[in-house]
Protein backbone atom coordinates (compact mmCIF):
# COMPACT_ATOMS: atom_id res chain seq x y z
CA UNK A 1 0.00 0.00 0.00
CA UNK A 2 1.21 3.15 -0.76
CA UNK A 3 0.71 6.87 1.70
CA UNK A 4 -0.80 8.94 -1.57
CA UNK A 5 -3.40 7.62 -3.52
CA UNK A 6 -2.52 6.15 -7.20
CA UNK A 7 -4.24 8.61 -9.14
CA UNK A 8 -1.87 11.60 -7.54
CA UNK A 9 0.92 10.11 -10.03
CA UNK A 10 -1.47 11.50 -12.66
CA UNK A 11 -1.50 15.13 -11.41
CA UNK A 12 0.48 17.51 -13.74
CA UNK A 13 1.78 21.00 -12.79
CA UNK A 14 2.69 24.64 -13.76
CA UNK A 15 6.54 25.15 -14.39
CA UNK A 16 6.07 28.96 -13.95
CA UNK A 17 5.56 28.31 -10.34
CA UNK A 18 8.06 25.52 -9.90
CA UNK A 19 10.68 27.65 -12.01
CA UNK A 20 11.02 29.16 -8.95
CA UNK A 21 12.96 26.68 -6.86
CA UNK A 22 15.69 27.18 -10.00
CA UNK A 23 15.72 30.92 -10.24
CA UNK A 24 16.55 30.44 -5.90
CA UNK A 25 19.31 28.02 -6.46
CA UNK A 26 20.87 30.67 -9.55
CA UNK A 27 20.61 33.65 -7.28
CA UNK A 28 22.44 31.14 -4.43
CA UNK A 29 24.84 30.67 -6.45
CA UNK A 30 25.91 34.25 -6.89
CA UNK A 31 23.84 35.19 -10.39
CA UNK A 32 21.58 38.32 -10.85
CA UNK A 33 18.40 36.73 -12.85
CA UNK A 34 16.62 38.57 -15.19
CA UNK A 35 13.03 37.61 -14.43
CA UNK A 36 11.18 36.83 -17.70
CA UNK A 37 9.32 33.78 -16.38
CA UNK A 38 6.51 35.73 -15.09
CA UNK A 39 3.03 35.34 -16.47
CA UNK A 40 1.80 38.19 -14.45
CA UNK A 41 0.96 42.24 -14.98
CA UNK A 42 3.47 44.13 -13.98
CA UNK A 43 1.11 46.86 -12.94
CA UNK A 44 -0.75 46.77 -9.50
CA UNK A 45 -4.65 46.83 -9.54
CA UNK A 46 -6.31 50.00 -9.69
CA UNK A 47 -6.95 52.64 -7.07
CA UNK A 48 -10.67 52.23 -7.03
CA UNK A 49 -10.60 48.94 -7.27
CA UNK A 50 -8.13 48.43 -3.86
CA UNK A 51 -10.79 50.91 -2.11
CA UNK A 52 -14.00 49.05 -2.79
CA UNK A 53 -11.99 45.72 -1.08
CA UNK A 54 -11.51 48.48 1.54
CA UNK A 55 -14.48 49.56 2.26
CA UNK A 56 -16.11 46.15 1.82
CA UNK A 57 -14.01 44.46 4.74
CA UNK A 58 -14.71 47.83 6.98
CA UNK A 59 -18.12 47.59 6.31
CA UNK A 60 -18.13 43.73 7.62
CA UNK A 61 -18.47 42.22 4.43
CA UNK A 62 -16.03 39.50 5.41
CA UNK A 63 -18.38 36.26 6.01
CA UNK A 64 -19.69 33.02 4.18
CA UNK A 65 -21.72 34.45 0.98
CA UNK A 66 -23.67 32.56 -1.86
CA UNK A 67 -21.08 29.84 -3.19
CA UNK A 68 -22.44 30.72 -6.36
CA UNK A 69 -21.32 34.46 -6.20
CA UNK A 70 -22.99 37.53 -4.95
CA UNK A 71 -25.68 38.39 -6.96
CA UNK A 72 -24.94 41.80 -7.82
CA UNK A 73 -21.99 40.17 -8.96
CA UNK A 74 -23.62 38.13 -11.50
CA UNK A 75 -25.81 40.45 -13.01
CA UNK A 76 -22.46 42.68 -13.31
CA UNK A 77 -20.80 39.96 -15.40
CA UNK A 78 -24.02 38.76 -17.21
CA UNK A 79 -24.48 42.80 -18.42
CA UNK A 80 -20.76 42.72 -19.23
CA UNK A 81 -20.67 39.09 -21.37
CA UNK A 82 -24.23 40.78 -23.39
CA UNK A 83 -22.48 44.24 -23.96
CA UNK A 84 -18.85 42.11 -25.37
CA UNK A 85 -20.67 39.43 -26.42
CA UNK A 86 -24.50 40.46 -27.40
CA UNK A 87 -25.29 37.18 -25.85
CA UNK A 88 -28.28 37.35 -22.85
CA UNK A 89 -27.13 35.11 -20.10
CA UNK A 90 -28.99 34.71 -16.80
CA UNK A 91 -26.89 35.69 -13.62
CA UNK A 92 -27.79 32.11 -12.42
CA UNK A 93 -25.68 30.70 -15.53
CA UNK A 94 -22.82 32.27 -13.89
CA UNK A 95 -20.53 30.88 -11.02
CA UNK A 96 -18.00 33.06 -9.38
CA UNK A 97 -14.87 31.15 -8.52
CA UNK A 98 -11.14 31.99 -6.94
CA UNK A 99 -9.24 32.40 -10.42
CA UNK A 100 -9.47 31.20 -13.67
CA UNK A 101 -8.12 28.03 -12.64
CA UNK A 102 -10.73 26.43 -10.90
CA UNK A 103 -13.11 26.15 -14.24
CA UNK A 104 -10.75 24.12 -15.78
CA UNK A 105 -10.50 21.89 -13.51
CA UNK A 106 -14.53 21.80 -12.75
CA UNK A 107 -15.13 21.50 -16.40
CA UNK A 108 -12.90 18.30 -16.65
CA UNK A 109 -14.42 16.39 -13.99
CA UNK A 110 -18.27 17.52 -14.49
CA UNK A 111 -17.86 16.61 -18.09
CA UNK A 112 -15.68 14.05 -18.71
CA UNK A 113 -15.55 10.38 -18.12
CA UNK A 114 -12.06 8.05 -17.93
CA UNK A 115 -11.59 7.07 -21.78
CA UNK A 116 -13.54 10.29 -23.66
CA UNK A 117 -11.61 12.57 -25.56
CA UNK A 118 -10.76 15.72 -24.81
CA UNK A 119 -8.88 18.09 -27.42
CA UNK A 120 -7.34 21.17 -26.25
CA UNK A 121 -3.89 23.23 -27.38
CA UNK A 122 -0.42 22.36 -27.24
CA UNK A 123 1.32 24.57 -26.97
CA UNK A 124 -1.11 25.69 -24.23
CA UNK A 125 -1.90 26.39 -20.62
CA UNK A 126 -0.06 23.21 -18.79
CA UNK A 127 -3.02 22.83 -16.20
CA UNK A 128 -5.33 21.82 -18.98
CA UNK A 129 -3.13 18.86 -19.98
CA UNK A 130 -2.81 18.47 -15.75
CA UNK A 131 -6.53 17.57 -15.18
CA UNK A 132 -7.40 15.52 -18.68
CA UNK A 133 -4.41 13.13 -17.67
CA UNK A 134 -5.77 13.29 -13.91
CA UNK A 135 -9.34 11.99 -14.84
CA UNK A 136 -7.99 9.61 -17.75
CA UNK A 137 -9.10 10.65 -20.01
CA UNK A 138 -7.48 10.45 -23.55
CA UNK A 139 -5.56 13.74 -24.60
CA UNK A 140 -5.71 14.79 -27.82
CA UNK A 141 -3.58 17.77 -28.05
CA UNK A 142 -4.44 20.12 -30.67
CA UNK A 143 -0.49 20.89 -31.98
CA UNK A 144 -0.51 24.92 -33.03
CA UNK A 145 2.11 26.24 -35.56
CA UNK A 146 4.39 29.00 -35.80
CA UNK A 147 3.80 29.24 -39.58
CA UNK A 148 -0.05 30.01 -38.91
CA UNK A 149 0.88 32.64 -36.12
CA UNK A 150 -0.34 29.80 -33.87
CA UNK A 151 -3.99 29.96 -34.27
CA UNK A 152 -5.34 26.39 -34.82
CA UNK A 153 -5.29 24.46 -38.45
CA UNK A 154 -8.26 23.16 -39.32
CA UNK A 155 -6.45 20.35 -41.59
CA UNK A 156 -4.88 19.35 -37.92
CA UNK A 157 -8.11 19.62 -36.02
CA UNK A 158 -10.76 17.54 -38.31
CA UNK A 159 -9.45 14.04 -37.48
CA UNK A 160 -9.13 14.78 -33.96
CA UNK A 161 -12.72 14.81 -33.30
CA UNK A 162 -14.76 12.08 -32.61
CA UNK A 163 -18.12 10.81 -31.42
CA UNK A 164 -15.84 10.35 -28.45
CA UNK A 165 -14.93 14.06 -28.47
CA UNK A 166 -16.25 15.23 -24.89
CA UNK A 167 -15.01 18.69 -24.00
CA UNK A 168 -12.74 20.97 -26.53
CA UNK A 169 -10.65 23.55 -24.89
CA UNK A 170 -9.69 26.79 -26.73
CA UNK A 171 -7.89 29.58 -25.78
CA UNK A 172 -7.64 32.91 -27.85
CA UNK A 173 -5.49 34.90 -26.63
CA UNK A 174 -3.28 32.41 -26.15
CA UNK A 175 -0.87 31.98 -23.23
CA UNK A 176 1.83 30.86 -24.46
CA UNK A 177 2.07 31.76 -28.00
CA UNK A 178 -0.24 35.35 -28.53
CA UNK A 179 -1.97 33.57 -30.79
CA UNK A 180 -5.79 34.66 -31.62
CA UNK A 181 -8.63 32.79 -33.23
CA UNK A 182 -10.69 34.94 -35.54
CA UNK A 183 -14.21 34.91 -36.38
CA UNK A 184 -13.73 32.84 -39.09
CA UNK A 185 -11.77 30.74 -37.46
CA UNK A 186 -14.51 29.83 -34.71
CA UNK A 187 -16.89 29.73 -37.36
CA UNK A 188 -15.09 26.77 -39.15
CA UNK A 189 -14.72 25.27 -35.95
CA UNK A 190 -18.05 25.46 -34.86
CA UNK A 191 -19.05 23.89 -38.75
CA UNK A 192 -16.36 20.91 -37.67
CA UNK A 193 -17.82 20.36 -34.20
CA UNK A 194 -21.28 20.03 -35.94
CA UNK A 195 -20.60 17.58 -38.13
CA UNK A 196 -18.46 15.04 -36.47
CA UNK A 197 -18.80 15.62 -32.49
CA UNK A 198 -21.24 13.56 -30.49
CA UNK A 199 -24.10 16.49 -30.21
CA UNK A 200 -23.43 16.08 -26.10
CA UNK A 201 -19.92 17.93 -26.70
CA UNK A 202 -18.98 20.94 -24.52
CA UNK A 203 -16.57 23.67 -25.11
CA UNK A 204 -14.61 25.22 -22.70
CA UNK A 205 -13.45 28.69 -23.79
CA UNK A 206 -10.70 30.14 -22.03
CA UNK A 207 -10.82 34.05 -22.82
CA UNK A 208 -8.43 35.10 -19.73
CA UNK A 209 -6.57 37.45 -22.03
CA UNK A 210 -9.68 39.04 -24.02
CA UNK A 211 -8.78 42.28 -23.44
CA UNK A 212 -5.22 42.13 -24.25
CA UNK A 213 -5.10 42.76 -27.96
CA UNK A 214 -2.45 44.34 -30.11
CA UNK A 215 -2.70 46.40 -33.61
CA UNK A 216 -6.46 47.26 -33.03
CA UNK A 217 -7.74 43.81 -33.16
CA UNK A 218 -11.42 42.69 -31.90
CA UNK A 219 -11.84 39.79 -29.32
CA UNK A 220 -14.37 37.83 -31.09
CA UNK A 221 -15.62 34.60 -28.72
CA UNK A 222 -17.05 31.39 -29.62
CA UNK A 223 -20.44 31.85 -27.45
CA UNK A 224 -21.14 34.75 -30.00
CA UNK A 225 -22.34 32.48 -31.78
CA UNK A 226 -25.79 31.03 -31.78
CA UNK A 227 -25.09 27.64 -32.89
CA UNK A 228 -22.68 27.13 -30.08
CA UNK A 229 -24.04 28.98 -26.76
CA UNK A 230 -25.82 25.95 -26.15
CA UNK A 231 -22.14 23.95 -25.90
CA UNK A 232 -19.91 26.14 -24.19
CA UNK A 233 -19.04 27.26 -21.04
CA UNK A 234 -16.94 30.63 -21.19
CA UNK A 235 -14.19 30.70 -18.65
CA UNK A 236 -12.49 34.46 -17.18
CA UNK A 237 -10.65 35.84 -15.09
CA UNK A 238 -9.62 39.60 -13.44
CA UNK A 239 -6.30 37.65 -12.88
CA UNK A 240 -4.27 39.57 -16.01
CA UNK A 241 -7.14 41.83 -17.41
CA UNK A 242 -7.33 43.93 -14.09
CA UNK A 243 -3.68 42.83 -13.17
CA UNK A 244 -5.81 41.11 -10.05
CA UNK A 245 -3.37 37.87 -10.12
CA UNK A 246 -3.55 38.08 -6.23
CA UNK A 247 -6.60 38.36 -5.19
CA UNK A 248 -7.88 35.05 -6.70
CA UNK A 249 -11.13 35.99 -8.65
CA UNK A 250 -12.51 34.90 -11.88
CA UNK A 251 -15.80 33.39 -13.25
CA UNK A 252 -17.85 30.45 -15.44
CA UNK A 253 -20.70 31.22 -17.19
CA UNK A 254 -22.32 28.07 -18.29
CA UNK A 255 -24.57 27.07 -21.05
CA UNK A 256 -27.60 26.02 -18.28
CA UNK A 257 -28.71 27.23 -14.84
CA UNK A 258 -28.52 23.25 -14.14
CA UNK A 259 -24.85 23.17 -14.76
CA UNK A 260 -24.31 26.33 -13.15
CA UNK A 261 -25.39 24.38 -9.92
CA UNK A 262 -22.85 21.82 -10.35
CA UNK A 263 -19.80 24.39 -10.62
CA UNK A 264 -21.66 25.81 -7.30
CA UNK A 265 -21.49 22.51 -5.80
CA UNK A 266 -17.96 22.45 -6.60
CA UNK A 267 -17.10 25.66 -5.11
CA UNK A 268 -19.15 24.43 -2.09
CA UNK A 269 -17.03 21.04 -1.85
CA UNK A 270 -13.61 23.21 -2.05
CA UNK A 271 -13.47 26.46 -0.48
CA UNK A 272 -17.49 27.68 0.08
CA UNK A 273 -17.28 30.99 -1.52
CA UNK A 274 -14.59 33.24 -2.79
CA UNK A 275 -14.13 36.11 -0.16
CA UNK A 276 -17.08 38.61 -0.49
CA UNK A 277 -15.16 42.15 -0.20
CA UNK A 278 -12.74 40.48 -2.93
CA UNK A 279 -16.10 39.83 -5.00
CA UNK A 280 -16.91 43.80 -4.09
CA UNK A 281 -13.37 44.76 -5.85
CA UNK A 282 -14.44 42.55 -8.69
CA UNK A 283 -17.51 43.86 -9.36
CA UNK A 284 -15.97 47.39 -9.03
CA UNK A 285 -13.66 46.49 -11.71
CA UNK A 286 -16.27 45.41 -14.15
CA UNK A 287 -18.88 48.34 -13.39
CA UNK A 288 -16.11 51.29 -13.25
CA UNK A 289 -16.14 52.98 -16.86
CA UNK A 290 -12.70 54.07 -15.96
CA UNK A 291 -11.07 50.36 -15.63
CA UNK A 292 -11.16 50.33 -19.18
CA UNK A 293 -9.38 52.91 -19.46
CA UNK A 294 -6.97 51.55 -17.08
CA UNK A 295 -6.85 48.49 -19.42
CA UNK A 296 -6.38 50.13 -22.59
CA UNK A 297 -2.88 52.16 -21.36
CA UNK A 298 -1.59 48.91 -20.04
CA UNK A 299 -2.34 47.02 -22.96
CA UNK A 300 -0.89 49.83 -24.94
CA UNK A 301 2.29 49.78 -23.20
CA UNK A 302 2.46 45.27 -23.53
CA UNK A 303 2.41 46.58 -27.35
CA UNK A 304 5.12 48.69 -27.56
CA UNK A 305 7.46 46.10 -25.43
CA UNK A 306 6.26 43.59 -27.67
CA UNK A 307 8.01 45.77 -30.72
CA UNK A 308 10.85 46.30 -29.33
CA UNK A 309 11.49 42.52 -28.16
CA UNK A 310 10.32 40.53 -30.81
CA UNK A 311 12.52 42.77 -33.46
CA UNK A 312 15.75 41.99 -30.69
CA UNK A 313 14.74 38.84 -30.71
CA UNK A 314 14.92 38.02 -34.17
CA UNK A 315 18.43 39.92 -34.51
CA UNK A 316 19.71 36.64 -32.14
CA UNK A 317 21.37 34.20 -34.71
CA UNK A 318 19.12 31.08 -34.55
CA UNK A 319 15.99 32.47 -32.96
CA UNK A 320 13.14 33.42 -35.03
CA UNK A 321 10.24 34.94 -33.36
CA UNK A 322 5.83 35.45 -34.89
CA UNK A 323 4.48 39.04 -33.52
CA UNK A 324 1.98 37.67 -30.98
CA UNK A 325 -1.03 39.51 -31.39
CA UNK A 326 -2.57 39.29 -27.88
CA UNK A 327 -1.57 38.26 -24.23
CA UNK A 328 1.67 39.52 -23.09
CA UNK A 329 4.46 36.90 -23.90
CA UNK A 330 6.82 35.93 -26.64
CA UNK A 331 7.09 32.09 -28.05
CA UNK A 332 10.87 32.41 -29.71
CA UNK A 333 11.80 29.66 -31.89
CA UNK A 334 15.23 28.75 -31.09
CA UNK A 335 15.46 25.38 -33.09
CA UNK A 336 18.87 27.70 -34.32
CA UNK A 337 20.26 27.76 -31.39
CA UNK A 338 20.09 24.36 -30.14
CA UNK A 339 21.63 23.15 -33.88
CA UNK A 340 24.57 26.12 -33.38
CA UNK A 341 25.41 25.06 -29.59
CA UNK A 342 24.82 21.17 -30.54
CA UNK A 343 22.31 20.60 -27.62
CA UNK A 344 21.18 17.42 -29.13
CA UNK A 345 24.54 15.95 -28.80
CA UNK A 346 24.02 16.27 -25.22
CA UNK A 347 20.77 15.36 -25.20
CA UNK A 348 21.39 12.18 -26.88
CA UNK A 349 24.82 11.29 -25.11
CA UNK A 350 22.81 11.75 -21.85
CA UNK A 351 19.67 9.85 -23.30
CA UNK A 352 20.06 5.73 -21.87
CA UNK A 353 18.29 3.19 -20.47
CA UNK A 354 16.64 4.09 -17.16
CA UNK A 355 17.73 8.12 -17.78
CA UNK A 356 15.65 10.86 -18.98
CA UNK A 357 17.16 13.77 -19.78
CA UNK A 358 15.26 16.98 -20.41
CA UNK A 359 13.92 18.58 -23.26
CA UNK A 360 16.63 20.16 -25.60
CA UNK A 361 15.10 23.59 -24.76
CA UNK A 362 14.42 22.85 -21.25
CA UNK A 363 18.69 22.41 -21.48
CA UNK A 364 18.85 25.85 -22.94
CA UNK A 365 16.47 27.17 -20.81
CA UNK A 366 18.74 25.94 -17.93
CA UNK A 367 21.49 27.06 -18.91
CA UNK A 368 20.21 30.73 -20.04
CA UNK A 369 19.21 30.72 -16.75
CA UNK A 370 21.94 29.25 -14.47
CA UNK A 371 25.62 31.12 -16.34
CA UNK A 372 23.65 33.73 -18.19
CA UNK A 373 21.00 34.73 -15.39
CA UNK A 374 17.85 34.99 -17.43
CA UNK A 375 15.10 33.11 -16.76
CA UNK A 376 12.24 32.02 -19.06
CA UNK A 377 10.03 29.51 -19.29
CA UNK A 378 10.88 26.46 -21.71
CA UNK A 379 8.78 24.81 -24.29
CA UNK A 380 7.72 21.33 -22.14
CA UNK A 381 6.09 23.89 -19.79
CA UNK A 382 3.27 24.17 -21.86
CA UNK A 383 2.13 20.54 -22.89
CA UNK A 384 4.03 17.26 -22.72
CA UNK A 385 2.26 15.36 -25.11
CA UNK A 386 4.11 16.07 -28.85
CA UNK A 387 5.97 18.79 -27.39
CA UNK A 388 9.50 16.79 -27.84
CA UNK A 389 11.37 18.53 -30.86
CA UNK A 390 9.97 21.68 -30.61
CA UNK A 391 12.11 23.96 -29.39
CA UNK A 392 10.79 27.14 -28.10
CA UNK A 393 11.03 29.49 -24.76
CA UNK A 394 8.40 31.44 -23.67
CA UNK A 395 9.59 35.17 -22.68
CA UNK A 396 7.10 37.22 -20.53
CA UNK A 397 6.90 41.06 -21.78
CA UNK A 398 5.59 42.07 -18.23
CA UNK A 399 8.78 43.56 -16.96
CA UNK A 400 10.15 47.66 -18.07
CA UNK A 401 11.60 48.29 -21.05
CA UNK A 402 14.82 47.90 -19.91
CA UNK A 403 14.54 44.95 -18.04
CA UNK A 404 13.52 43.40 -21.11
CA UNK A 405 15.93 44.34 -23.56
CA UNK A 406 18.83 43.57 -20.16
CA UNK A 407 17.22 39.90 -20.74
CA UNK A 408 16.86 39.67 -24.32
CA UNK A 409 20.58 40.53 -24.41
CA UNK A 410 21.76 38.03 -21.91
CA UNK A 411 19.76 35.48 -24.24
CA UNK A 412 21.96 36.41 -27.05
CA UNK A 413 25.33 36.08 -25.28
CA UNK A 414 24.05 32.93 -24.20
CA UNK A 415 22.53 31.93 -27.49
CA UNK A 416 26.47 32.19 -28.82
CA UNK A 417 28.53 30.64 -26.06
CA UNK A 418 29.33 27.01 -27.15
CA UNK A 419 32.18 27.24 -24.45
CA UNK A 420 29.93 27.80 -21.82
CA UNK A 421 27.45 25.78 -22.94
CA UNK A 422 29.70 22.84 -22.64
CA UNK A 423 31.13 23.39 -19.57
CA UNK A 424 27.25 24.01 -17.68
CA UNK A 425 26.58 20.53 -19.45
CA UNK A 426 29.57 19.24 -18.20
CA UNK A 427 29.22 20.46 -14.55
CA UNK A 428 25.47 20.05 -14.43
CA UNK A 429 24.84 16.98 -15.79
CA UNK A 430 22.38 16.50 -12.89
CA UNK A 431 20.37 19.15 -13.58
CA UNK A 432 19.93 18.06 -16.72
CA UNK A 433 18.49 14.85 -15.67
CA UNK A 434 16.59 15.90 -12.69
CA UNK A 435 14.55 18.08 -14.17
CA UNK A 436 13.32 15.27 -17.34
CA UNK A 437 10.01 14.99 -17.88
CA UNK A 438 9.64 12.33 -15.35
CA UNK A 439 11.90 14.05 -12.92
CA UNK A 440 8.82 16.16 -11.38
CA UNK A 441 8.47 19.28 -13.39
N1 LIG B 1 -5.97 30.37 -18.41
C1 LIG B 1 -4.83 30.81 -18.96
C2 LIG B 1 -4.65 30.68 -20.42
C3 LIG B 1 -3.82 31.37 -18.16
O1 LIG B 1 -2.69 31.80 -18.72
C4 LIG B 1 -4.04 31.44 -16.77
C5 LIG B 1 -2.99 31.97 -15.89
O2 LIG B 1 -1.84 32.08 -16.23
C6 LIG B 1 -5.24 30.98 -16.25
C7 LIG B 1 -6.20 30.44 -17.09
C8 LIG B 1 -5.52 31.01 -14.78
O3 LIG B 1 -5.73 32.29 -14.36
P1 LIG B 1 -5.90 32.64 -12.81
O4 LIG B 1 -4.59 33.16 -12.36
O5 LIG B 1 -6.98 33.65 -12.78
O6 LIG B 1 -6.29 31.40 -12.10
Amino acid sequence: MTLTAKRMLLLGSENAFKVGDDIRRAEALGTSVIKLNLGEPDFDSAPNINQAACQAIAAGDAHYCDPQGLLSLRRSIAASVFKSRGVRVDPDQVVVTCGGKPPIGYSVLTYVDPGDEVIYPNPGFPIYESWIKFVEAIPRPMMLKEERSFRLDLDDLAPLISENTKLIILNSPSNPTGGVLTKDDLVAIATLLKERAHPQFRILSDEVYEKILFDGRRHESILSLPEMRAHTILLNSHSKTYAMTGWRVGYAVLPSVEEAQIFRQWNINTYSCVPPFIQRAAQQAIDDAQNDEIVSKMTAEFERRRDRVIDALNEIPGVRCVKPAGAFYAFPNIAGVIRHLDIMERYEALLRPGCQPVDPSTMFQLFALYRHGVATLDRAAFGINGSFGQHYLRISLASDTATLMTGVRRLAAAAVDREGWLRFAREESQLLIAHGPTGGR
